[in-house]
């Protein structure tokens, strides 16, 4: 894929949107977990992982960002697996097949959407732990629902990621010589 396209006029990079909503769940044991932070004394939120809503935003990002389809074709939610899994784990399979398949990801940006608790405090600790999974920066954005009727029985997240073709990173669209190296000792 990388020798049909290097010295192609267009730009070698990809942008990909996810988007995850999950309701609140009845079981007042179930914790939330968002960007991998759990939340001991917040509602849950309802699926058949751990429901973390950025997470699975995220995964649809990456993949939508690199055409391998989305999370339910990866992780299937009738597949027993994955009941009950660590997101994390479900992104830092997407973020391979994504390396895999030759993208690095250049930066990712998230909106959860809730009430409660409040991001803020916190985004610092999720940003760090989807940067770490993706090897790319990631900035997380907190949005209350400001009272809309439907947005508060569950939590959402709106997810975007940019991709650049692994290998052009320094390449900035000209076939540097840096870049041509990198390409030939792949
Ligand atoms: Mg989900």
């Amino acid at each position: 894929m990388l020798s049909e396209t290097s010295g192609s006029a267009k730009p070698q990079i990809r942008i990909g949107q996810g988007f995850d909503v999950h309701p609140y769940d009845d079981d007042p044991a179930r914790p939330l977990v968002l960007a991998g932070v759990r939340f001991d004394g917040e509602p849950g939120l309802r699926g058949h992982s751990d429901a973390d809503v950025i997470a699975h935003a995220c995964v649809d990002a990456l993949l939508g960002a690199a055409g391998l389809g989305d999370i339910g074709g990866l992780f299937p939610d009738t597949d027993e697996r994955w009941a009950g899994s660590d997101s994390m784990s479900l992104l830092a399979a997407a973020a391979a097949r994504v390396a895999e398949a030759g993208w690095a990801v250049v930066n990712m940006d998230c909106t959860v959407i809730l009430d409660r608790p409040k991001i803020a405090p916190h985004r610092d600790t999720m940003a760090g732990n989807l940067a770490v999974l993706v090897d790319a920066p990631v900035s997380v954005k907190g949005k209350r629902t400001e009272g809309v009727a439907g947005l508060a029985g569950g939590v959402q997240c709106h997810a975007v990621a940019l991709l650049q073709q692994r290998g052009t990173e320094r390449q900035r669209g000209t076939q540097s010589r840096a870049g041509a190296e990198m390409e030939r000792d792949r």
